[in-house]
């Protein structure tokens, strides 16, 4: 994956206009955007792409999210997975999958918030019945549950497909891929970032800071101030569906208080507590005890069972204070680019992230399609005040 400037000793370092720290999704769709525009280098620790938790999704999109600025870049990325550009992919990114909320009689208030998020960004949305309810997702147990909200327009993301999208088109356009290469350093000398790792060197006009969980240490390394980004574990897994149903058109499911949730996935199901630990940034692992817990709440509303997963792994959602994304520079260290706090949503946004950190290195209005739908520079700012720690 590496290039032939990967490593060298005394010689001058490699100049591109942009080096992108974090090779997940975050940096690769930045490296697709910003290469149609200038020299970039995309800087990967590990020894393949969306190692960490590009690799580790639901593979999930929907609009359905309560942070204003999340639900509305999703909305804005919709139009790119849909219908990518000529020669992105071979196959759909997405595939239909819909996704259906329950909830008891109490929780009607919250179903409701669920409705008006999407009918903000206009997603369509259906109040369901019970039994419209149960007629979508049959296993469900009737007496656990009161109401739906169908969003019909929910996918599934082929994310590798899209991941592999990504890459192919900043190679094509003449981007660097470095892999391998665990960015040690970062200094600010006549006016540029330099960056080394064992064995390469580079240096770029912009550095664009895509680190996932690792965004503040990577900060740190540079000499600046933390943004504020804290990885939150996720543990999901995979288990066999029994032979009386048959899921394949069944909807992502699970519950309004987000205590659990199942998906299909070819020839089993995937299943999530839908947890959401605070850690510090790590190669994540499941914790038994999350897998236990969702089991136990899966089997409490659904005729589902369970037993013995078939595949579990863990990964990190990172968010900032105020759970919107982050895409831009800070007054005090010109020319470093965030593109961080992607929370849940980091796929399924990744288009419209990828087209703002581009227009924004520009120094560029953001494109259109994000403006029509309410978001401004400052929405997406490292200076806004609802990331401030006393807000
Ligand atoms: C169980 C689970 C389910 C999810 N489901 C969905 C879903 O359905 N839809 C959705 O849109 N999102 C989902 N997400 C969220 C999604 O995974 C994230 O929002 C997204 O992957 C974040 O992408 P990223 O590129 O910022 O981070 P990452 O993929 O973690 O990439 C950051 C990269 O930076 C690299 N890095 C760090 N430090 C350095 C350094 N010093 N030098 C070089 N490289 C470095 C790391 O190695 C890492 O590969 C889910 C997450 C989990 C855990």
């Amino acid at each position: 994956m590496a290039g032939p400037f990967c490593s060298w000793s005394g010689i001058e370092p490699m100049r591109v206009d942009v080096a992108i720290v974090g090779g997940g999704i975050a940096g690769a769709s930045a490296a697709y955007f910003l290469a149609k525009h200038g020299s970039v280098a995309l800087i990967e620790r590990e020894q393949h792409f969306s190692y960490h938790s590009s690799g580790r999704t639901a593979a999930q999109f929907t609009v359905g999210i309560g942070a204003p600025t999340m639900r509305r870049m999703a909305q804005a990325s919709r139009a790119f997975l849909e219908a990518p550009p000529e020669g992105f992919a071979e196959q759909p990114i997405l595939t239909p999958r819909g996704c259906l909320t329950v909830g008891r009689s109490e929780q009607a208030a919250t179903l409701h918030r669920l409705e008006e998020h999407l009918a903000s960004v206009g997603a369509q949305a259906r109040r369901l019945s019970r039994d419209e309810a149960l007629a979508l997702f049959p296993a469900l147990r009737a007496e656990r549950i009161d109401a739906g909200v169908y969003e019909p327009d929910a996918m599934d993301i082929d994310v590798d497909v899209l991941l592999q999208g990504y890459l192919r088109g900043a190679r094509a356009a003449g981007a660097h891929l470095f892999t391998r290469a665990d960015v040690q350093t970062i200094m600010r000398a006549d006016g540029r970032w330099r960056l080394s790792w064992n064995g390469g060197e580079i240096e770029a006009e912009v550095l664009v800071n895509a680190a996932g969980g690792w965004t503040d240490a990577v900060a740190a390394t540079a000499g600046l101030a933390p943004l504020g980004v804290v990885p939150h574990r996720r543990t999901a897994f995979t288990f066999a569906l029994q032979t009386e149903f048959d899921a394949r058109d069944w909807p992502h499911v699970g519950t309004v208080d987000y205590d659990w949730y199942v998906k299909p996935e070819p020839g089993c199901l995937m299943g999530s507590l839908a947890d959401a630990v605070p850690v510090a940034p790590f190669d994540a692992y499941p914790e038994d005890i999350d897998v236990a817990q969702a089991i136990e709440n899966i089997e409490r509303d659904t005729r589902l069972r369970v037993g013995r997963p078939l595949s579990q792994w863990a990964g990190l959602r990172s968010f900032v204070r105020d759970r919107n994304p982050v895409a831009g520079m800070r007054r005090e260290a010109p020319g470093f680019f965030w593109l961080a706090g992607q929370g849940g949503c980091g796929i399924l946004t990744s288009p419209a992230m990828g087209q703002a950190i581009a227009a924004l290195v520009a120094g560029k209005p953001l494109p259109d399609p994000i403006k029509q739908l309410g978001v401004a520079e400052a929405d997406l700012s490292p200076e806004r005040e609802s990331l401030d720690a006393g807000d």
